[in-house]
């Protein structure tokens, strides 16, 4: 692939600024983590999302439509709002695809004027010199973009092939930090393409995660052994990435159950397009509460409940949450009761089975 050896090189007013901001985010995720360390009352991570509506149709993706309208501006900042009220340190802007929300600069500006950490999942079809610009200018400190293969097929079109000219672009211009997340595991033509897009991504001074694919109905899987080289010398080359810290995707790449407790409720919250909170986006449906009406009361009790799902979790960013908290205040409550709601509420959804992170 000709572009896969291109490196642009970005100029010295860009290497200054993409310097200066991440001297700064790192300065306030070191704040974040004391924070969460000292008290236990507000939300560590939120994904938000304004726009369920995609670009693209992945095959093994329930997270989004073609159809539905973007949040309005007005109702996002007042999400936002309700979630800086609560304390929250991180939000990430998730989807669907986010880019295409018309008023997606202005969120993240507020998320940022209101003290959060910004971060964004985009399937990054979207993205060009003057996008880029314009999520500089708006604050975003984040970015991620998930591919799946290296040329496009019928399953995904998130591919080295079609995305490598935008990863140029943001090596140029970007002054946030960018992940990029390969994938691994079940419907996975090719492992080797993981190793491919984690390289490629180091090349372009990106670091790099890698996700894991599970089916047979939420049971853990373990990957083949070529698979498992494949995955501890992807890990290796993230190892700028915080993601080294936990050791839960060694236990998933082994199909080992992870011992943990998760916070999901609490520390973590999805908050869906209908502004409702849930678990996460693999257990969508409860406590689907609106997040105007989610009380300290109700966070504080979600802290404390054993989720049944959790040995067997695949949700990596809700596990790295979880980890500044493992240590302390084991989990004694059950989910409560739900009381049925007025429009049917989006399918409880099985992890394992399913992904949708863009
Ligand atoms: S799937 Fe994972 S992150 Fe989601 S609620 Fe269950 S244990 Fe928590
Ligand atoms: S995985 Fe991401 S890009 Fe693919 S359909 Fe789902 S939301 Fe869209």
């Amino acid at each position: 692939m000709a572009e896969e050896t291109k490196v642009a090189r970005s100029s010295a007013k860009t290497r200054l600024r993409r310097r200066l901001r991440f001297m700064r985010t790192r300065a306030r995720e070191l704040k974040m983590i004391g924070k969460a360390l000292v008290s236990t009352k507000h939300p560590i991570l939120v994904h938000i999302i304004p726009m369920r509506q995609c670009n693209l149709a992945c095959t093994y993706c329930n997270e989004f439509d073609d159809f539905s309208k973007p949040v309005p501006l007005e109702e996002m900042k007042k999400r936002l709002d309700a979630l800086a009220e609560m304390g929250t340190s991180i939000i990430t802007i998730s989807g669907g695809e986010p880019l295409m929300h018309p008023d997606l600069d202005d969120v993240i500006r507020h998320m940022r004027r209101r003290g959060m950490i910004a971060g964004l999942i985009t399937n990054g079809f979207y993205l060009n010199k003057e996008r880029i610009e314009r999520l500089n200018e708006a604050g975003l400190e984040h970015l991620q973009i998930s591919i799946d293969n290296v040329v496009p097929d019928e399953v995904s079109k998130k591919s080295l092939k079609t995305l490598d000219g935008r990863l140029v672009m943001l090596s140029q211009y970007a002054v946030f930090q960018v992940n990029i997340n390969s994938v691994l595991g079940s419907g996975v033509k090719d492992p080797e393409d993981a190793l491919k897009i984690a390289h490629r991504a180091v090349e372009l001074g990106f670091t790099s995660t890698v996700g894991i694919i599970h089916d047979n109905n939420g049971q853990l899987k373990p990957l083949g052994p070529h698979e498992q080289e494949i995955f501890e010398e992807v890990m290796a080359l993230g190892k700028r990435s915080f993601s080294r810290f936990n050791d839960f995707q060694h236990n998933v790449a082994r199909g080992r159950e992870h011992n943990w407790r998760c916070r999901s409720g609490s520390r973590y919250l999805y908050i869906c397009e209908d502004g409702l909170v849930h678990w996460c986006s693999q257990q969508r449906g409860y406590p689907g509460i609106p997040l105007a009406q989610y009380t300290p009361e109700m966070r504080h009790r979600e802290y404390s409940t054993k989720k049944f799902c959790a040995p067997q979790c695949t949700v990596s960013c809700v596990q790295q949450v979880g980890i500044l908290d493992n240590w302390r205040d084991p989990q004694n409550l059950q989910p409560m009761p739900m009381t049925p709601p007025a429009t049917p509420p989006a399918e409880l959804v099985q992890i394992g089975q399913v992904r949708g992170d863009s």
